[in-house]
């Protein structure tokens, strides 16, 4: 066994059909009574059955959060959380409304409660993101990690099949990657790998029936133990090339991530064989990265970059800035080798392995 170190975060989940009926008992326990009730416009609906749960302990609605962050979001959410003199931010939607709250709690320090609505993760992460004449910066702060997480599959029953998949890939992404992460320990992997599995398995369920109960529980299970791996170990060439190309190119996040995960493992899977024998198990797959493009076709998720709004013309500039600044990889980088990854990803082939 190799030398690890384990470092558990504080979290707190209660996951089940039914928690969000549970959300008031949560506030009480961290003992919040001025709300702010975070979601999109879209899901403004959602925002309205969080503040019918928490009552009198909530301070306003705000249902403002937008895509990735942009800093005029978050100081308007900060301002107005500091003229209500908010104790507290509840999240209720996808990666964006959490991170919305995040950007509050970076500045105040207000506890967050999260109830995802996608399978991004970013519930289970000390990770923020702010986004500032197009380009995303993220860093690490204890402060933004959700004090409670309520998962309730039943907020996912309306989630669009076209959305599942690619949000259900990218939280796979989070596990491929802590596989073979450089602070990889035997505990993550454990998840890592059950996170895997328990969305293989749910991810085409879902696909051909986006109402399937059992399948939208095991989904978000998987998606647990995704943003568990995402929050506890270092990520690599994979989440770099994602987040250049969503920061740079404006390219959406959770579909982009399903396109680039065969391609990426392709790139490094002689140089991580063991990560990927467990991830080939955990898919029910003879091989990683041709299983990993089979299950992105299975849940009819787009699989080239080219029909997601990427240029031909910018796969040099993508592998200039993904491969601008040294960062671990089990595979050495080379621009040459993610300028073929890129063209590859691009035209949507089935990866080389
Ligand atoms: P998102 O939050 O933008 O949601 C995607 C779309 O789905 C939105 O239009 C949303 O309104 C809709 N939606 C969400 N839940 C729904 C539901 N139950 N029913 C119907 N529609 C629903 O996207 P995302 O993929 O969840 O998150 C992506 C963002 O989160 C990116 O900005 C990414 O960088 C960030 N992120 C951050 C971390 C982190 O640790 N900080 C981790 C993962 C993702």
């Amino acid at each position: 066994m190799q030398n690890f170190v384990y470092d558990q975060l504080p979290y707190r989940v209660v996951f089940g059909a039914g928690a969000f009926d549970r959300i008031a008992d949560e506030a009480d326990r961290l003992g919040l009574s001025k709300l702010l009730v975070l979601s999109t416009p879209g899901q403004a609906h959602l925002s309205e059955e969080a503040g019918r749960r928490l009552g009198a302990r909530v301070a306003a609605l705000y249902p403002h959060a937008r895509m990735h962050v942009p800093v005029e979001t978050a100081e308007a959410a900060r301002a107005e959380a500091r003229r209500l003199g908010s104790d507290g931010a509840v999240a209720i939607g996808g990666g964006s409304t959490i991170g919305l709250a995040k950007a509050i709690a970076l500045e105040s320090g207000v506890p967050i409660i999260a109830i995802p609505t996608t399978y991004a993760g970013s519930e289970m992460t000390p990770i923020y993101g702010l986004t500032e004449g197009g380009t995303k910066k993220t860093g690490r702060d204890m402060k933004v990690l959700p004090r409670a997480v309520v998962y309730d599959p039943q907020l996912t029953l309306g989630l669009p099949a076209k959305v599942s998949g690619p949000s259900g890939m990218n939280a796979i992404a989070h596990c491929v990657e802590a596989l073979y992460a450089e602070n990889a320990n035997p505990v993550t992997s454990l998840m890592a790998e059950e996170g895997i599995r328990a969305l293989a398995r749910s991810l085409p369920q879902i696909a051909a029936d986006p109402g399937n109960r059992d399948a939208r529980s095991d989904a978000l299970y998987g998606a647990w133990l995704g943003g568990i791996s995402l929050g506890a170990v270092g990520m690599a060439l994979h989440h770099k090339l994602c987040h250049t190309l969503g920061g740079s190119f404006n390219l959406p996040h959770a579909e982009t991530h399903t396109i680039v995960l065969p391609h990426a493992v392709a790139y490094n899977s002689k140089a991580a064989p063991e990560a990927m024998k467990r991830i080939a198990v955990a898919l029910g797959a003879k091989e990683a990265a041709s299983g990993l493009y089979e299950l992105a076709s299975a849940v009819s998720a787009p699989l080239a970059l080219k029909e997601i709004g990427l240029k031909e013309q910018d796969l040099d500039r993508a592998s200039e800035i993904a491969t601008r600044n040294p960062y671990y990889n089990p595979r050495a980088i080379s621009r040459e080798g993610i300028r073929r990854l890129l063209d590859d990803a691009f035209h949507g082939r089935r990866p080389a392995t």
